[in-house]
């Protein structure tokens, strides 16, 4: 309900060690949590066992733990959540909002080719009435909405997404018997009973395609927030993809201040990152009200 107590999460993907834009994410949505009394938790988003390695797990961990960022309940692992992903495709199954899909790559290309359509990240809905004589099933699909999705992020403002026309019926389980990331994401949250999320500004546009999700598995939707990611001196999103530093554990006063200049702060005089959260924290209500989206009319 709207007046549930404050849980927040931080989920990284241990495809790497943590970076300044990783840390970024970690200290606000910490500090969001801690000005509402919440709880903060973590999340191992382990989801894809070809890209995620323990040891990232373990590293990761210990680098949040020097910066003075602890989950308050046992982090949860994404590896060990099949059955609950499970239950929840079951639960969409019976609801008539899945479907299995026949298509491969180059099927869907070749059908949106076929219409003039050249974004391919769109699926053209080939298998929506059932699947082409004589072809199995690879992936499982969900049955994106007709009505747009309309939601409010805290910094950007409303968002009005139609599904059918930026990702069409995406993937739930993937070929390759995986679970797709939006099914974990929104199935994890919802059993955490997260009521905030904030997180980099890169993955606002997956947010439509999550809260379907919400709804369609009767769950209530979080509250969204979504940070300006840290861009590199190219303009490129800082990501391990994008060879980023990994944090020196080191030096975690000093992470913690390149993540405040960021956030448009001047450096905290702190000794410890216990110092420095209780610092910061003072001053991220200023900063949450000061990035609140204003509509101008
Ligand atoms: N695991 C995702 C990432 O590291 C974050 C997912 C989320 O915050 O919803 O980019």
């Amino acid at each position: 309900s709207e007046h549930a107590p404050y849980r927040g999460r931080f989920a990284p993907s241990p495809t790497g060690p943590l970076h300044l834009g990783s840390l970024a994410t970690a200290v606000g949505s910490y500090l969001d949590a801690r000005i509402h009394q919440g709880q903060w938790l973590v999340r191992i988003e382990d989801i894809d066992p070809q890209r995620c390695k323990p040891e990232w797990t373990q590293r990761i961990l210990h680098s949040l733990a020097v910066h003075g960022l602890v989950s308050d309940e046992p982090p949860v692992l994404q590896t060990t959540r099949t059955p609950a992903y499970q239950r929840a495709l079951n639960a969409l199954s019976h609801a008539g909002l899945t479907y299995p899909c026949a298509c491969t790559r180059q099927d869907i290309e070749a059908a949106n080719a076929s219409r003039g359509f050249g974004e391919n990240r769109i699926y053209p809905g080939t298998c929506a009435q059932g699947m082409p004589k004589g072809k199995t099933a690879r992936s499982i699909r969900f049955r994106c909405p007709k009505a747009t999705i309309e939601w409010q992020d805290h910094r950007l403002g409303q968002f009005i997404d139609l599904l059918s026309q930026t990702s069409g019926d995406f993937v739930l389980l993937r070929g390759d018997g995986a679970w797709a990331y939006h099914l974990a994401v929104v199935v994890d949250d919802a059993a955490s009973e997260v009521t905030h999320i904030v997180r980099g500004d890169d993955l606002a546009d997956t947010t439509a395609r999550q809260l379907a999700l919400f709804d369609a598995l009767q769950k209530p939707r979080p509250a969204y927030w979504h940070l300006p990611v840290i861009l590199a001196v190219d303009g490129q999103k800082l990501s391990k993809q994008t060879g980023a530093k990994a944090l020196d554990d080191n030096t975690p006063v000093d992470n913690l201040n390149a993540v405040w200049k960021h956030f448009g702060f001047d450096a905290l005089r702190a000794k410890t990152p216990a110092q420095w959260r209780e610092l910061a924290a003072e001053n991220w209500a200023v900063y949450r009200a000061k990035t609140a989206h204003q509509t101008n009319y």
